[in-house]
């Protein structure tokens, strides 16, 4: 009878070193050495469809411009040089809503502060920390070329505590969107609550006696006041909602899609605060075409 033999021992794994945060001119120097690729996914970026609501904005006829080399992401990849684990950074050229097109043509250099990340577990690590601990910075050159590295320096305490920051804020950047459309929201819709009342009480009688054709002319005023605020709200409200999104989306598209939703819902935004500025001042310029128009 065939007996098996007992399986060779797997060669003892040396357990983690302790979380040590510390920012060596080797350890960047070894980074620096690290794979820098491009991401070479098919991202795209898609203009800000600004003013268009939120069913147009599934729309596939929408202009998608690919991505200029240089503004693409950047992955850098490779095991730490310190505790030998798996570690990367995705270093992002430009937000797909940044106007400034000017920056994305031709060499440009960034600076990027790299940490370790790893994922095993390092002994006596803060809860909101991950990898070994070590860190540095990086300045990254890009052009059409090859990215490459083009001098690392140590970093400071401080630096890692400002990029960790960062990425949270990079992360929420939808949901901090949202919560200000909400505010800005619940602030037009009393606001266009207040002129309703004001209209209503005052001005029936008040608009009456006004003698035409100014008569006519503070209607208008009032109509578009009313038009305004109501697209100013309809804006708001598009961009504190966005468009649900019912499609599993992977990790890069989920990326994507949040920047777009982030950077449509800030013209939203922005064309809401100019809608609003348009009603106060249409309804302002009714109010007082009713006191100083020649009236009965
Ligand atoms: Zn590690
Ligand atoms: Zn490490």
């Amino acid at each position: 009878m065939f007996v098996r033999k007992p399986a060779a021992q797997p060669p003892p794994v040396p357990a983690p070193t302790p979380y040590r945060q510390e920012s060596l001119p080797a350890w960047i120097e070894a980074v620096a050495t690290l794979d820098l690729k491009r991401d070479t996914g098919e991202t795209q970026v898609r203009r800000g469809p600004g003013l268009i609501l939120a069913a147009l904005r599934e729309s596939s006829t929408l202009p998608v411009e690919p991505v200029p080399p240089n503004a693409q992401t950047l992955h850098l990849v490779g095991s730490c040089p310190a505790c030998e684990h798996e570690m990367d950074k995705v270093i992002r050229r430009r937000l797909p809503d940044d106007p400034d097109r000017s920056a994305r043509n031709g060499t440009d250099t960034l600076d990027v502060l790299v940490y370790c990340n790893c994922s095993t577990v390092h002994p006596n690590r803060p809860a909101d920390r991950t990898g070994c601990g070590s860190y540095g910075w990086l300045r990254v050159t890009t052009s059409a070329a090859e990215p490459n590295v083009t001098k690392t320096w140590t970093a400071i305490p401080e630096d890692l505590r400002w990029e960790l920051e960062a990425e949270q804020l990079y992360a929420g950047r939808l949901d901090d969107m949202r919560a200000t459309a909400q505010k800005w929201t619940a602030a037009i819709t009393s606001l266009t609550g207040v002129f309703s009342i004001v209209a209503l009480i005052k001005g029936p009688e008040t608009i009456a006696k006004v003698l035409e054709p100014w008569r006519g002319i503070v209607y208008g005023f009032v109509i578009a006041a009313v038009l305004l605020a109501l697209v100013a709200i309809a804006l708001a409200a598009a961009a504190a909602g966005g468009t649900p999104r019912v499609a599993r989306l992977s990790g890069r598209e989920a990326d994507t899609w949040t920047g777009w939703q982030a950077a449509a819902g800030k013209h939203e935004l922005l064309y809401s605060r100019r809608g609003a500025i348009a009603a106060v001042l249409a309804m302002l310029t009714a109010i007082a075409l009713t006191w100083f128009a020649p009236s009965s």
